[in-house]
């Protein structure tokens, strides 16, 4: 199995919407922590987590290599000198603008609000996943709401425009960042962005739009955020709270059509952003291309094991199958079986069950990427 077959595989097929898995499994989430998630979403749901978790782990890696830091030599003692006074009197930003330091300021600056942005972002979505855990599902919704709403927008801004968005941040903000003024570029904002990514031809700036922006659209996310937040809703017609009404109050919490609706369309949404701050992230310190090779085919490959789309199973299975030949239980000996579970912990967890004897093995399938 080559890389080139791995990615030229994994870059076609539509990925709106995430099917249904009943009753399947990665083994990423310990199954007492799924107990109250219906078993039709489960799946989507651990996907939403692998993606969560992939992001965590390069945001460390970043950090951890001190990626985020601009490195330049000052052209003499005088402007190390002029820049120390400066700094400390006006910021790092605001001094390298003052010496002239155009593109240094702009790089300290997005990296800055990438790292910083990236990491709110994730630690809402991960406290919002919690919560889906708990069937506290107001209180996901009120947390997705910044992530989705505000944090992609501007993450896809740096990077589909990291141009107009410095502009903006440095000579219009906060006037110029509000969302009434953003909110009329949300969709080219969204398509630009698209664009950078590998999944512009799997995925629509359109559909994205209508599904975080799009009042009327009945299986957007955009209602339930908003009316998560508020108890009452009025301006708009589309959000409006029935009379004799409180959003959410009178919501009997045993019910799943929650959990259908929001996962029906978050995998794909969290995909996108994922790729947004995969994105970001090269452009501030290039990625080793394996490891961006691996991460642009697990989080592909993981978004068609959750439908129940046969093609695109059989997309994963067909692309898998030579480790099928290869791999076998250390225990029994029984080989490795492409069964549903087994492609979504492959790609998820980089583990197999033996159908066998159950033994999970682990194996490093991004280790296959490495160039
Ligand atoms: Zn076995």
């Amino acid at each position: 199995m080559t890389k080139s077959v791995l990615i030229g595989h994994a870059l076609t097929g539509d990925v709106e919407r995430a099917g249904r898995s009943r009753d399947v499994a990665s083994g990423l989430i310990p199954r007492n922590r799924l107990k109250w998630v219906p078993p039709s979403v489960r799946l989507a749901h651990e996907y939403c987590f692998f993606l969560h978790d992939t992001c965590v782990h390069m945001l460390a890696e970043y950090e951890k290599a001190r990626a985020h830091l601009v490195r330049f030599k000052f052209r003499d003692a005088d402007e190390a000198d002029r820049f120390e006074k400066l700094s400390s009197a006006v910021g790092s930003i605001e001094a390298l603008k003052q010496l002239g330091r155009l593109e240094e300021a702009k790089r300290v600056a997005i990296n800055t609000i990438t790292i910083g942005m990236v990491s709110d972002c994730l630690h809402h979505i991960y406290e919002a996943l919690r919560c889906m855990e708990r069937r506290k599902v107001v209180v996901a919704f009120n947390l997705f709401r910044k992530p989705l709403l505000d944090n992609l927008v501007y993450l896809a801004w740096m990077l589909g425009d990291e141009d107009g968005f410095y502009e903006a941040f440095a000579n219009q903000s906060p006037a110029g960042l509000a969302p009434k003024i953003v909110g009329n570029h949300r969709q080219a904002i969204l398509q630009a962005a698209l664009e950078k990514t590998v999944l512009k031809n799997a995925l629509k700036s359109d559909w994205l739009h209508s599904v975080l922006f799009k009042d009327s659209y009945e299986r957007g996310l955009y209602k339930i955020l908003q009316r998560a937040v508020h108890l009452i809703t009025v301006d708009r017609e589309a959000v409006r709270t029935e009379p004799m009404n409180f959003n959410f109050i009178f919501k009997n919490h045993t019910e799943d059509d929650s959990y259908e609706g929001l996962y029906e369309v978050l995998p794909t949404v969290l995909l996108f952003l994922s790729h947004v701050i995969l994105g970001l992230y090269d452009r501030m310190k290039n990625m080793d291309p394996g490891a961006r090779s691996a991460f642009e085919v697990r989080t592909i490959l993981g978004m068609y094991t959750l439908g129940d789309d046969p093609a695109q199973v059989n997309e994963v299975k067909r692309i898998l199958d030579p480790l099928a030949t290869l791999l076998a239980c250390p225990q029994c000996g029984t080989k490795l079986a492409l069964t549903k579970h087994n492609l979504a912990r492959l790609l998820m967890r980089e583990s197999f069950r033996c159908t066998g004897c159950r033994v999970v093995t682990s194996f490093p399938l991004s280790y296959l990427f490495n160039s």
